[in-house]
């Protein structure tokens, strides 16, 4: 924990009213009555934030508060990080904060700098195209990248920057009280429940996904996640490079859509690692298959019909889809925005507290974003109440809004509104929807998830 700033005496004065202020909004807001004040220091020595789970927005946020000087531990259900998963793009937005803990050697070595995003109709004809990352001139680049690969290097650094006990594997949350002077949270064996533990933090962040039991604790009425209806099947699976062996394309609107990047070098020399996604809307029910159908392994005599629907003039999508080892399905959840997300010294991340459509290439990067904002409050608070009802101030209005856009279809909704107007296909695309048109679509919805050129480069500079 970085010791608090010196102040003069009025500064000083000044920074005891807020944070006895913030404290007693917080105190107000939460379960339990705070007990003998709020004076300041409350907050210092060497705090330990307890984060439960080890996804991108865990460890994210276990080496931004290390670079901090404030000491975490991670409890991960699962009993080992592996390079599991299938590919996901991460913004510049996210990548700035990322290169600021200097892993963008990292990132070289598990992803590919992503140089162009085409987006097309059913039968590949070009609704929009534009430049990404360092072509497009940002100053970080945006990566196509494995999911489990960023993970595990993720974690591989935080052992090495942390320590070996920074991460702990196999071990659940199981539940938590907090009361005055920190938070008690019991952990236990994954796989059988055994071996239950207490451990004594002075906060705890439930970075555990869409199925939070952070989140569940506060909100046991919640019910299931909200399904759109889209069944999306992924995999990944060497195949020959296409175009510039850096560029993503996305195909069709949220009824039906087909999305293919390289995340890696392939094999065999002049292939890629490639991943693909197909969404098709299969149900009108807003309930979701029971989670044991989440990362259920494909069929391809169920999905097969469903890709021959798209083309992409010069790629061979069955075929890639054929020499997939092994792919999975997902229905298209997310959940309606929370009211808060902090409960006194608890609070939300990631997943768990905005899970949103993967529309728009979002939900790590705002996760990351998530980090970078709670770990510069826990340094700079007063008091952990303090630093957790700014975070949540500044974080939920905007995922919340990220969220409603991606029900709408995101920035891919350019591609929603010119199949609407010509479902059959047109000739020349700007007498469908013009230019300005589609570029307010793509570019409003940037401008909203903060990942501009000018958001973007104005930060880093
Ligand atoms: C098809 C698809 C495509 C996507 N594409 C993109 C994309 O292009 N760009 C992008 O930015 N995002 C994308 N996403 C979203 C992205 O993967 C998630 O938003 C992101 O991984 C969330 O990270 P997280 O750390 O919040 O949660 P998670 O990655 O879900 O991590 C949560 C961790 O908590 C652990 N856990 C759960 N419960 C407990 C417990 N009780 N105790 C201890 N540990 C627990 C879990 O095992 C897990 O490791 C996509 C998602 C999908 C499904």
């Amino acid at each position: 924990m970085a010791k608090p700033e010196k102040t003069g005496k009025k500064d000083r004065k000044t920074k005891d009213k807020s944070g006895k202020k913030a404290a007693r909004v917080a105190a107000k807001r939460q379960d339990v009555m705070v007990i003998g004040g709020t004076r300041r220091g409350a907050f210092t020595g060497q705090p330990k934030v307890l984060i439960a789970g080890a996804g991108v927005g865990g460890l994210t946020l276990a080496l931004m508060l290390h670079k901090r000087g404030i000491a975490s531990v991670i409890y991960e259900q699962a009993s080992a990080i592996l390079p599991v998963g299938a590919g996901i793009n991460v913004l510049p937005h996210a990548i700035r904060e990322l290169a600021e803990l200097d892993l963008l050697p990292v990132l070289d070595s598990v992803g590919i700098r992503t140089t162009e995003l085409f987006y097309m109709n059913r039968t590949g004809q070009i609704v929009w195209r534009e430049p990404r990352g360092i072509a497009a001139g940002f100053e970080v680049p945006q990566y196509s990248i494995h999911r489990g690969r960023l993970q595990k290097a993720l974690y591989d650094v935080a052992v090495d920057r942390l320590g070996p006990d920074a991460v702990k594997t196999g071990r659940r949350l199981a539940g938590f009280i907090q009361d005055d002077g920190g938070v008690t949270a019991y952990v236990v064996d994954a796989i059988d429940g055994s071996g239950s533990e207490t451990v004594r933090a002075e906060v705890l962040i439930g970075a555990d996904g869409i199925h939070s039991a952070v989140r569940t604790h506060f909100y046991p009425d919640q019910g299931l996640p909200r399904w759109n209806g889209v069944q999306m099947w992924r995999g990944t699976a060497d195949f020959p490079t296409f175009l510039d062996g850096a560029s993503m394309i996305i195909a069709g609107g949220m009824g039906a859509k087909f999305v293919l990047y390289p995340i890696a070098p392939g094999e065999a020399p002049g292939t890629r690692l490639t991943n693909w996604v197909v969404n098709v809307k299969v149900s009108d029910t807003p309930h979701p298959p029971g989670k044991e159908s989440w990362s259920r392994r494909g069929r391809l005599d169920e999905m097969l019909p469903f890709a021959k629907r798209f083309e992409v003039p010069g790629f061979d999508l069955v075929s890639l889809i054929k020499s997939t080892e092994a792919f999975y399905e997902y229905p298209m959840c997310d959940r309606d925005p929370l009211p808060r997300w902090t409960f006194g010294r608890v609070s939300l991340l990631g997943d768990a507290a905005h899970p949103m459509y993967p529309v728009g290439s979002n939900g790590a990067g705002q996760a990351i974003l998530d980090a970078r904002m709670l770990a510069d409050r826990l340094a700079r608070a007063e008091h952990p109440y303090q630093a957790l009802i700014e975070y949540e101030a500044d974080r939920l209005p905007k995922t919340a809004e990220i969220v409603a856009l991606n029900r709408k279809g995101g920035p891919e909704r350019v591609i929603d509104e010119v199949e609407k107007l010509a479902p059959a296909g047109f000739t020349d695309v700007d007498r469908v929807l013009s230019h300005d048109e589609r570029r307010a679509i793509v570019r409003g919805y940037a401008g909203k998830a903060g990942f501009t050129l000018q958001q973007v480069n104005k930060k880093a500079g």
